[in-house]
């Protein structure tokens, strides 16, 4: 029994049942006597009957009941087997004024179960004697395991046992028991006023379940509302679905409210959002596996999953959480593609509908406009940043390419006025030193703005590659003549014959081989060997690489060295000018050959730079 048993009833009671309760023994006696009079009794009814009808609550429904009944029909026990949502299922409320009924309140048994069922089937009262009616009816054990009322009943001494469909004109809800110890207790009158009073239970209740479930409809509407304001008002992702979580638990009165976000490449759903019973035991980031599990289940099907009893369904794979009985989970999308999972759980049996459904659809559209707004301006930060990082390096850039253009020119400028001024005087070994920093100076010129160029027509895509066959062996040769190389570098190189032509644009080959050249040079100031090779790589493709002994790469640092601008940040590094192009520019020109380009080195030790590109036959005719 619960605490309500000691609360007054919903409504005072009215004269004729103070009048009921003066006729009537103490509650202690054996059998609880209603007053004899038929009409006495009617109009008691009557009088209990607006209670009910004032009853705000099921609960304060049961409190009139249970306080109130005995006054028209003599019983030692009174309780009521109500029908789920589904019709599936009842569950026994004892009505007894105090625990002697021995009935098990609150379990719950298949709607066909025991006398209940057979008078839910039948619609019609059933009088019975519990002696009489012998051993057990049949009795499917309901989910929770216990024994149709009429077992414990029986085992409880009563010898009657008075059952009443609760009909509400159209729909049978449930049934009011109502037994007695004394044997043949009920009669004709005792029928039709249980009867009586059974239908007045059960509109009361349908009104009640109505109007709590339009209560409930209104809140899930505003939910909706709220929501949409909520979701729209925030891009911040993490935030914004852990709010949505915590509403919907709190406004449909779920037991548990997660939302997943779909990881393709893993195959994976991950946990973002969680509201609930299980939050202490699923942790934040946890993980399910794509065809795991309802919600597993719901991202590889691409389809709503609605359980009413996790336990016979066979998708349903956590059995961490034993109280769950009903799982819903509904795909997010984004453009049609699924991006994640709201997954609801409750303890009750069958605990959603169809208009739940509906409406948590409705959310999760809203939820999949909101995730695809924070995707947008996470993406349009990232965008706006990587923009931000761009124009600090183009300054730097601009800042260098001045350097660089301003320096051989000085150098060009200086030679040239020295050879000017003493032209008379000036000896040919003299004129020979004058002349090499000239064109030195003037082919870094010409690479600074060659590069300089292809970046301008790479941004634009306007770069044009004019293919043919190509003498690597010779292009490789003409570039170590080409680059400046200093006394302290010595220069290595092979080539397997057989890889001695390729098919492609000389001059930007000649680019790429240049960068890699002189920046083996350039990042290894004291000095060393630097081998370039060419060789076979498979049977299609051959690779040149370029290796030497200087200042080497820190390995977090090699995967960003082909972006544009992209320099290396370590003291030693800084120390040498450059522009971060050049690495940018040699990828771009062999993915157009349909190579690949890759680093491997070792900070302090030196490195290698490689690149594929196609093999080609000098026979071989080009179009
Ligand atoms: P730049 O040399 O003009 O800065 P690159 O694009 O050619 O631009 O090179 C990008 C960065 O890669 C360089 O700034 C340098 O830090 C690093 N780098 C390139 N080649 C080497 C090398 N052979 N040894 C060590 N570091 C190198």
């Amino acid at each position: 029994m619960t605490d309500q048993d000691n609360q007054p009833p919903a409504v005072p009671p009215s004269a004729a049942t103070a009048a009921a309760k003066e006729r009537a023994p103490a509650e202690s006696g054996p059998s609880i006597v209603p007053p004899d009079s038929f009409t006495g009794r009617v109009s008691t009814l009557h009088e209990i009957a607006l209670q009910i009808d004032a009853a705000r609550s099921r609960e304060e429904i049961m409190r009139v009941l249970r306080n109130e009944i005995r006054w028209i029909i003599p019983h030692r026990v009174c309780f009521a087997c109500i029908l789920d949502n589904f019709h599936t299922e009842y569950t026994v409320t004892s009505l007894s004024p105090a625990d002697e009924s021995g009935l098990p309140d609150g379990t719950r048994h298949p709607a066909s179960a025991g006398v209940a069922g057979t008078v839910i089937m039948n619609e019609s009262p059933l009088c019975l004697d519990l002696e009489e009616a012998g051993g057990d009816p049949p009795d499917e054990p309901g989910p929770d395991q216990g024994s149709v009322p009429e077992s414990s009943l029986r085992t409880s001494g009563m010898r009657t046992l008075l059952m009443v469909p609760l009909r509400t004109g159209h729909e049978t809800i449930g049934t009011l028991g109502i037994a007695s110890d004394v044997q043949g207790a009920y009669g004709e009158q005792d029928i039709v006023l249980a009867q009586l009073l059974a239908t007045q239970v059960a509109v009361a209740l349908q009104n009640n379940a109505m109007f709590g479930d339009a209560q409930r409809r209104i809140s899930q509407i505003e939910l909706v509302n709220e929501l949409a304001e909520d979701l729209t008002s925030t891009l911040e992702l993490d935030q914004l679905l852990s709010a949505a979580a915590e509403t919907i638990r709190k406004t449909c009165n779920f037991f548990d409210v997660s939302i997943f976000l779909v990881d393709r490449p893993r195959e994976e759903a991950y946990l973002v959002a969680h509201s609930g019973m299980h939050v202490d035991f699923l942790p934040a980031g946890y993980r399910q596996k794509f065809g795991d599990g309802i919600v597993g289940w719901s991202i590889s099907h691409d389809e709503r999953v609605m359980s009413g009893d996790v336990t016979q369904d066979l998708r349903y794979s956590t059995n961490l959480y034993t109280e769950t009985r009903s799982e819903m989970a509904i795909p997010i999308r984004v453009e049609h593609e699924i991006v994640g999972v709201l997954n609801v759980e409750d303890a009750r049996l069958n605990a959603f509908d169809e208009t739940d459904a509906i409406v948590l659809e409705t959310l999760c559209d809203q939820m999949g406009s909101a995730i695809k707004n924070a995707q947008l301006y996470d993406r349009l930060k990232r965008t706006n940043a990587k923009l931000t990082e761009f124009d600090r390096m183009k300054s730097d850039f601009l800042g260098i390419v001045s350097h660089d253009f301003r320096s051989p020119l000085a150098s060009i400028v200086l030679a040239a006025g020295a050879l000017l001024k003493r032209l008379d005087s000036v000896d040919t070994r003299r004129l020979r030193e004058y002349l090499t920093v000239i064109v030195d100076q003037a082919n870094r010129l010409i690479r600074l703005a060659e590069d300089t160029l292809s970046i301008t027509k790479m941004e634009a895509g306007q770069l044009n590659y004019f293919f043919n066959m190509v003498n690597l062996d010779r292009l490789i040769k003409d570039t170590i003549s080409g680059v400046m190389i200093s006394g302290r570098h010595t220069v290595n190189y092979e080539i397997d014959p057989r890889v001695a032509y390729v098919r492609g644009d000389q001059t930007k080959l000649r680019q790429v081989m240049q960068n890699l050249l002189s920046n083996a040079v350039k990042y290894s100031p004291s000095g060393g060997k630097v081998t370039i090779r060419a060789a076979h790589h498979s049977a299609e493709q051959l690779v040149v690489a370029v290796t030497d002994e200087g200042i080497g790469i820190p390995a977090e640092q090699q995967g960003k060295l082909f972006e544009k601008f992209s320099r290396v940040d370590t003291p030693e590094a800084k120390e040498i000018k450059g522009s971060g192009l050049g690495l940018w520019i040699c990828r771009e020109i062999i993915k157009a050959h349909g190579g690949q380009i890759w680093v491997e080195s070792q900070e302090g030790k030196g490195s290698t730079f490689a690149f594929t590109l196609k093999k080609a036959h000098p026979d071989t005719t080009l179009e």
